[in-house]
């Protein structure tokens, strides 16, 4: 029997850690990859909006919600991305509904990876394109696809760095495919933006891509930026027909305008700072040579989320609840969030740790699996 989810109340605490009925955890399960959620510049960035703008934004951005904070965020984001224009929307969900359903419809097909993230399927069905799913990763699968398709408007989704994998998508060979049968590729890096590539500019700029390669992207601001909120670029006309035909965009209140700004502030941060970048790339080779040495079943990952495949679902649980009892929070991920048979520890490094706090959970491991 499925065991219910359940919510911890969790408090945060400095070096990677959070607090849980009193005792203190390394945290191997959060998103904020660079140890920015906390970061002292960033909430003084949101106290002092607070006081210039207030709380709410009082209406969605096409009413009265929109104020110079939004458009500052949006233009210091085309300017960094280096595409025309970037849209602010409340979360990644919202935008990946936003988005897709902007620009599909019953005329159009959709390809989605295999692996795709549930926003991603949940913006397809609800958009009523016509979908497939094509093999994780693999570039001939799609392109077969493409070519058996004679619809004229073709979207294909992938995202830049897999969620519950680690892995990242063969973005040249997707990009290029798109090229040649003539689809509109839509990148979702909520994994690789602020962490990979030159200054953080995410998994396009990793693989050497230009923005005429990858015409629109997306990303959240809940991971590496350590904040909430999300953004999508593209060119004019692109983020134009987004803007008029999002419901997401049109049907919701605009994000607080003090969450743009403290995001402004953290997107500054994650530019400047490569030494978060560094730190976190020699922890996840360090965690993949001991993790190794003790023969734990790895993923093929080489970012900061690090999957050990456990495979049956009550194997997972016992495995994160023994965890607990060496003080360390490793979430386990089961069915439907991942394949059946394929439950697995969801381990994610981030800046904020420490190579110590990597030999308590390699030991820990050892002793539980
Ligand atoms: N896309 C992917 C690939 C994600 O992993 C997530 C977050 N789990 C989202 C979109 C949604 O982003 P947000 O948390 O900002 O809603």
């Amino acid at each position: 029997m499925t065991r219910r989810r359940q919510r911890r109340t969790l408090k945060p605490l400095p070096g990677g850690r959070v607090e849980y009925k009193g005792r203190s955890f390394i945290n191997f399960c959060s998103n904020d990859y660079l140890g920015l959620a906390q970061d002292e510049r960033i909430v003084q960035a949101l106290k002092e909006a607070a006081d210039e703008y207030g709380v709410g934004s009082g209406a969605s951005q096409l009413i009265t919600g929109y104020s110079e904070a939004h458009e500052q965020l949006e233009q210091q984001l085309a300017d960094f991305t280096g595409y025309d224009r970037a849209l602010f929307f409340s979360n990644g969900y919202m935008a990946n509904l936003g988005v897709i359903t902007a620009l599909a419809d019953r005329h159009t097909s959709l390809y989605l990876d295999r692996l795709a993230h549930a926003s991603l399927i949940d913006a397809t069905r609800l958009s009523r394109a016509r979908y497939q799913r094509y093999a994780h990763n693999s570039v001939a699968d799609l392109m077969a696809r493409l070519a058996d398709d004679q619809q004229q408007r073709r979207l294909v989704v992938s995202e830049g760095v897999f969620s519950m994998e680690g892995d990242r998508a063969p973005l040249i060979d997707i990009a290029q495919c798109c090229q040649q049968q003539k689809a509109l590729f839509y990148l979702d890096d909520a994994h690789g933006f602020g962490v990979l590539g030159e200054q953080g500019r995410g998994s396009r700029s990793a693989q050497g891509l230009d923005t005429d390669a990858v015409p629109l992207q997306m990303a959240t601001f809940g991971k590496a930026l350590g904040v909430s909120g999300a953004f999508v670029a593209g060119s004019h006309e692109l983020i134009e027909t987004i803007l008029q035909r999002s419901r997401t965009l049109t049907y919701s209140t605009a994000p607080p305008p003090a969450l743009a700004r403290a995001t402004a502030t953290a997107l500054t941060i994650v530019i400047a700072e490569q030494w978060r970048r560094d730190k976190l790339e020699a922890l996840v080779q360090y965690w993949r040579r001991v993790a190794h040495e003790q023969e734990l079943p790895l993923l093929e990952s080489d970012t900061a989320i690090q999957p050990l495949l456990i495979g049956a679902d009550a194997d997972a649980l016992a495995v994160s609840e023994s965890l607990m009892e060496h003080g360390l929070l490793v979430s386990a991920i089961r069915p439907p969030t991942v394949p059946e048979g394929e439950a697995r520890l969801r381990i994610t490094l981030t800046s904020a740790h420490e190579q110590a706090d990597i030999d308590r959970l390699v030991q820990a491991l050892a002793a539980s699996l």
